[in-house]
């Protein structure tokens, strides 16, 4: 097997591969399963510091997106959709499903969102239920300052959906200081579970207003409501994957017993940029780089095929093109979860630099790895 070195999926460690194949209950009839998932639910509550609930939801992370959409969008909703990045622009489709009218802010994909031009913007306009913003947008590595916007919007009394798949755990994420109604999150990044899960967070006004709805969710599986009073009646709405939620819980545990992580992941991500400028590859985007995830665009003289393939062929590493207006234009490396660790961030580094080295015209790059400090 070759080692992941992708934005997502992650590398999965032992220990969460050996709590996913242990023998699991009946998930439907037996409480003390009951129990179990509402403190993993409890334990994402507290790593994303908020006092609300979280829910835990059968499906990948685009369903947590979908799910916060359509249980608090209904017909003739306007919603502003923060868009400076390809998942920005996506949740515009999540709004129009489920009858709310999407209002584009479209701004510059190579800068992270100005949380000041923002509120110019607002002061003109601020009629929204509520807003979508995305943390970290994984195709082009862009990360945004959640914590500045959403309490922005909040002033206004919007609401916000944020999608933090690929932010969390590689970078902070205060739910309730920053008044985020619901965010998002799934397995298979930072948390480094294997995919298939995805959870969202409530806060109270968005309980409110799905409680104050005049129409019904459009969905059953991406209906939030579903699961009320779960755990009074010790009832799930479907069959819990309880092996999939022994193997997240696993690593939850990992991410509460690692103080370093997000120090490890800003040193890491550091050491990433530092060496790919050295050996003069340009990142993307301008500013507003993650922790969790860097992008470089394919030299010249290369194409992104080349390089992948060379990287996995020559190295055993596989790192991730990107898509839509990327494709075969940007690399990325993610160096989140699991893969934030100094020996296969160090090796996938010195893979690259011998494999762009490996090439005539590169040879005037033969920069020296930057030393880690870490
Ligand atoms: C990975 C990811 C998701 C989950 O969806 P995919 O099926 O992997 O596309 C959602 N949002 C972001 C920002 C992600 O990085």
């Amino acid at each position: 097997m070759y080692k992941m070195m992708t934005p997502g999926p992650t590398q999965v460690r032992e220990d969460v591969m050996a709590a996913r194949s242990r023998v699991f209950p009946n998930p439907d009839l037996d409480e003390e399963f009951v129990e179990y998932y509402r403190d993993t639910c409890l334990l994402i509550s507290e790593l994303l510091h908020t006092k609300h609930e979280a829910l835990i939801l059968d499906g990948e992370g685009i369903l947590g997106l979908e799910a916060a959409c359509a249980s608090i969008t209904e017909p003739g909703d306007r919603v502003l959709v923060l868009d400076n990045g390809i998942y920005g622009a996506g949740f515009q489709d999540f709004v129009s499903m489920y009858g709310g009218k999407p209002v584009l802010y479209t701004q510059s994909y190579e800068n992270p969102l100005d949380p000041e031009a923002l509120g110019r913007y607002l002061e003109k306009d601020h009629d929204f239920k509520y807003a979508t913003v995305v943390h970290c947008d994984t195709p082009s590595g862009m990360l945004n300052d959640i914590s500045s916007i959403c309490p922005l919007l909040k002033d206004y009394g919007i609401l916000t959906v944020v999608d933090s798949v690929s932010g969390m755990f590689g970078e902070e994420v205060r739910v309730d200081d920053w008044k985020i109604d619901l965010l998002c999150g799934g397995s298979q990044k930072a948390v480094s579970a294997p995919p298939g899960l995805t959870f969202v967070t409530i806060s109270e006004d968005a309980k409110r207003v799905m409680q104050e709805r005049k129409t019904p969710i459009a969905s059953f599986y991406a209906n939030l409501k579903v699961f009320e009073n779960y755990y009074e009646e010790k009832w799930f709405p479907y069959t819990m994957p309880a092996s999939d939620i022994y193997g997240l819980r696993q690593a939850l545990e990992n991410i509460k017993a690692d103080k370093d992580m997000l120090d490890r992941h800003a040193r890491l991500a550091r050491l990433t940029r530092e060496t790919l400028q050295s050996m003069g590859l340009k990142l993307y985007p301008k500013r507003g780089y993650s922790n969790t995830v860097t992008t470089f665009v394919v030299p010249e003289g290369w194409t992104a095929a080349e390089i992948l393939k060379r990287m996995k062929d020559e190295h055993n590493i596989l790192l991730a093109g990107s898509f839509g207006p990327y494709a075969g234009k940007l690399i990325r490396i993610g160096h989140m979860g699991t893969n934030a660790t100094p020996s296969d961030v160090q090796e996938t580094l010195e893979a690259l630099q011998a494999v762009l080295r490996n090439k005539k015209d590169m040879d005037r790059w033969k920069s020296t790895i930057v030393p880690m400090h870490t």
